[in-house]
């Protein structure tokens, strides 16, 4: 059985050569600036001129020339003023200085502001009780980017600051990749949509809607497609028809039971299995297939083993087919509260909840795994803000170890 590092590392080398090829759309940022959030750059985004585009300003005070004020006492006469939007025209001479605001072009002349707080006016003069530097106290021209400098690069996923930086060089329009769509399938007999009232034995289909939420966190459309009695030929047609999207996601039926169909239905229609299990629980048998140019995932059914795994292994392949290169797991280390004992040669992902208590040395993330009564117990999960990582090589772990924490992506 693989690891989990060597099963994400299939999925990563299988879809590698996606990720320059996504479709691409235009969006429109006046239109509504939110929209391009979390999607994945499709071009490069360049600066169209020197930023900042003038010599700028980061202080309200004067502009002098340091060799005019290189002494405490100096005293020089106030000409002109310079603020944001509006600059001084002329010149900064010998024994000159001009009054400027936060933002405004330093004027021609000038190579240092001095802070208002440290200075005095008299009369049309001002008196500098401090001695200027030359070059203090402005940004220079270009310095932060160069025009036709790439600012943002393609591949990058929006956030807030990437958009603000597309505003700042005056791209309204970009191009983002089209979002790879996902087929979620559920299989399983005693399965119910939300909308019905279950029978004593059967329950409601909830991973269809944890995998639905997956799949838009990591940057898919998800594309609920209900569930699939275990019935091969139902199950067959149910496949094919989710193969139109870019990946499929099916959840059950992985397992080795009588009624575990979803192996066998892929290899019937010609899928190739590129793993079949994987070192881990909860999530030991998931299945990554490529069938028909498209790749499938088959993921077990319980509701916190469909959760892992989709994180494990399914964001990765997302990320590929969204254009982006496959981000490593978003591991940190939390401080374990007590000691844990873990049995077998797995890795395990149990549920548990990181905080950050103040301490005398500052705060530091203590994790503390949650009761929970195994891969079932999604209330386990919604306590929970993370999965501590206890590795197959080092399953007794002691109170006050920094330990492995997979984060629950969209709760922090
Ligand atoms: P399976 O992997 O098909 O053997 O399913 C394992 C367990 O997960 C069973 O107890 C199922 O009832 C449960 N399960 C399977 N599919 C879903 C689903 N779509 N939503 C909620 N629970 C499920
Ligand atoms: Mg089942």
């Amino acid at each position: 059985m693989i690891s989990f590092e060597a099963a994400r590392a299939k999925v990563i080398e299988t879809l590698s050569a996606c990720v320059c090829a996504p479709e691409r759309e235009i969006l429109d940022l006046s239109a509504a600036p939110a929209a391009p959030l979390g999607r994945i750059l499709a071009e490069n985004i360049v600066a169209d001129r020197n930023y900042p585009p003038f010599n700028r300003s980061i202080r309200d005070g004067f502009a002098v020339r340091s060799t005019d004020a290189a002494e405490p006492g100096a005293k020089l006469r106030l000409i002109a003023e310079s603020r944001a939007g509006v600059a001084f025209n002329g010149t900064v001479g010998a024994g000159e200085c001009v009054r400027i605001l936060t933002g405004a072009p330093v004027p021609r002349g000038a190579n240092a502001i001095v802070m208002h707080e440290f200075t005095r006016e008299e009369d049309d003069f001002v008196v500098f009780e401090q001695a200027a530097r030359a070059g203090q106290y402005y940004v220079l021209a270009g310095a932060e980017a160069r025009v036709g400098e790439v600012v943002v690069p393609r591949g990058t996923r929006l956030g807030y600051a990437e958009l603000a930086m597309a505003a700042e060089v005056g791209r309204a329009r970009i191009e983002v990749s089209r979002r790879p769509r996902v087929t979620v399938l559920s299989t399983g007999d005693e399965l119910v949509p939300l909308d019905r009232a279950p029978g004593p034995f059967q329950i409601r289909n909830s991973n269809n809607i944890s995998l639905a939420a997956q799949v838009s966190l990591a940057g898919g459309e998800p594309l609920p497609a209900g569930s699939a009695k275990d019935e091969v030929a139902e199950l067959r047609a149910r496949i094919e028809q989710g193969l139109e999207a870019d990946l499929l996601l099916l959840s059950g039926g992985v397992s080795a039971g009588k009624y575990d169909l979803v192996e066998q239905v892929l290899k019937e229609l010609g899928a190739e299995i590129l793993f079949e299990a994987v070192a881990i629980r909860p999530g030991k048998p998931v299945v990554f297939a490529w069938c028909r140019g498209k790749p499938v995932f088959g993921l077990p059914g319980n509701p916190v083993s469909t959760m892992v795994t989709f994180e494990l292994f399914v964001v990765p392949a997302i990320e590929a087919l969204s254009g982006c290169l496959p981000q490593p797991l978003p591991i940190f280390k939390a401080k374990l509260a007590h000691p844990v004992d873990e049995k077998g040669t797995v890795a395990h992902f149990l549920p548990a909840r990181v905080s950050w208590p103040a301490s005398e040395s500052g705060t530091e993330p203590n994790v503390e795994v949650l009761l929970w009564e195994g891969s079932g117990d999604i209330g386990a999960v919604v306590r929970g803000n993370c999965f501590l990582l206890v590795h197959a090589s080092k399953l007794h772990l002691q109170a006050g170890e920094w330990v492995d924490v997979l984060p629950r992506r969209g709760t922090f």
